[in-house]
């Protein structure tokens, strides 16, 4: 490890790994830095992502794909199972991931830009210099020191320390933060091209419950709950429980995670002088369906590419840092603010209509509902007022 680098980045999830190759890709010497031995494990997801878009952060290879997705059930309450197919049967539409895999794929691509990786590391602290960030304090096998560099990439996920530090405010309110809760099961007996999904607060008060196929005969099995849904000592753990048991009664549970799911629609401030957040240590998750890889994906290259023009310029002012935030709402902005909304309106449910909407889904071909966009369109049919709260002319 160098003393100095144009950019560090903390953290080697899909954010971190993104940031750092497109920096490097701009020209910039880059150090990536993670704390755990190795990238990707444990896992703290339930490794589902759409298709779009992928390809641009990675070759396609089996060895990070643990099923293709073609379908969706939702269940709702009133207990109708509304199965979603696409027209075309053939058509892959998402993948449940191998994380461990496909995090560790991308830290190569970024290894292979002339990124320097170093796991085992973690970064204590930042440098300042007259209110200035001038690099990270770093403790790597018990040693502790100081890396020098202009401009700092936080992607130390959702409890990222390096937010804090920069003085940047990341706390939650329980309405914006969601406590994910997993099982990776074995023998359990369900299609293996198919999600599926059980609403209504019968399963999972304010959120929702998940079975991701992984292949061979397991599942991804979890619940996402809102942290303002949690009354009378309810834990999200029950409900799995209860879920798992009737659902899978022959099932066995091989592994479990868990983690916090920023559903905000993202940090008021995603960047300061010398500093950017990208991925969960933004909050940059979808605040309806708590999905963030992708959104780490975008922000990642996005940060990644203004890091290296911040580098060429040499300029490292909070005026520049600015443009990444300033790309990041012109792209994304509406999409999360509708979201947010999406998510609000979800929270505000009752059964009754969540077995509405279910049934306006019935005969909707699977695309429809990948988009939130279309899906917007689905419910407004069943509530035209939803459409005036999206803010949406019609
Ligand atoms: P992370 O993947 O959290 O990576 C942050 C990295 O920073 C970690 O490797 C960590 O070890 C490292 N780090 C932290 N602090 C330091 C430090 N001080 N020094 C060095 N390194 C540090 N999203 C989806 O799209 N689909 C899903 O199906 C899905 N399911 C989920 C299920 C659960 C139960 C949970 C909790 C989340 C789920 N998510 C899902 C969300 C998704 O996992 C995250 O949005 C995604 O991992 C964010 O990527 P990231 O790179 O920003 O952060």
């Amino acid at each position: 490890m160098k003393d100095a680098y144009d950019v560090i980045v903390v953290g080697a999830g899909p954010a971190g790994s993104v940031a750092a190759r497109f920096a490097a890709e701009g020209g910039a010497s880059v150090l990536l830095i993670e704390k755990r031995q190795e990238v990707g494990d444990p896992i703290r997801c339930a490794e589902g992502v759409g298709t779009s878009d992928l390809e641009k952060y990675i070759d396609i290879e089996e060895r990070w794909i643990a099923a293709p997705i073609k379908g969706a059930t939702i269940n709702v309450p009133d207990g109708a199972p509304i199965k979603l197919r696409a027209k075309d049967e053939t058509q892959i539409y998402g993948y449940i991931l191998e994380r461990k895999i496909f995090d560790r794929a991308l830290t190569e691509k970024a290894a292979k830009a002339g990124v320097e990786v170093y796991t085992k590391t973690s970064a204590t602290g930042l440098i300042m210099e007259d209110g200035k960030i001038k690099g990270v304090k770093v403790k790597r096998l018990g040693e502790e020191r100081e890396i020098a560099a202009n401009l700092v990439i936080g992607a130390d996920g959702v409890e990222s320390k390096v937010a804090r530090w920069a003085g940047i405010n990341t706390t939650l309110k329980p309405i914006d933060i969601e406590t994910g809760i997993q099982y990776l099961m074995t023998n359990v007996d369900f299609d293996e091209d198919n999600v599926e999904f059980y609403m209504g607060n019968r399963y999972a008060p304010g959120g929702y419950i998940w079975i991701f196929p992984k292949g061979g005969g397991r599942a991804n099995v979890g619940i996402g709950l809102l942290g303002s849904k949690i009354k009378d000592g309810g834990r999200p753990i029950d409900y799995l429980n209860d879920f798992v048991q009737k659902r899978f009664p022959d099932g066995k549970i091989i592994e479990m995670n868990y983690g916090g799911v920023p559903v905000s629609g993202g940090l008021v401030d995603l960047s300061r002088q010398g500093l950017m957040l990208v991925g969960d240590a933004g909050h940059l998750s979808d605040p309806i369906t708590g999905g963030g890889i992708k959104h780490a994906l975008w922000s990642g290259e996005m940060a990644g590419k203004n890091a290296a023009q911040a580098v060429k310029d040499g300029d490292f002012s909070e005026k520049a840092m600015k443009r990444y935030q300033k790309e990041w709402d012109a792209r994304f902005g509406k999409m999360m603010k509708r979201d947010l909304i999406l998510k609000n309106y979800y929270l505000e449910m009752t059964d009754e209509e969540a077995n509405k909407i279910a049934k306006a889904l019935e005969n909707t071909d699977f695309t429809g509902v990948l988009e939130i966009s279309q899906l917007v369109k689905i419910l407004a049919k069943v509530d035209k007022k939803l459409l005036l709260r999206l803010g949406v002319n019609q």
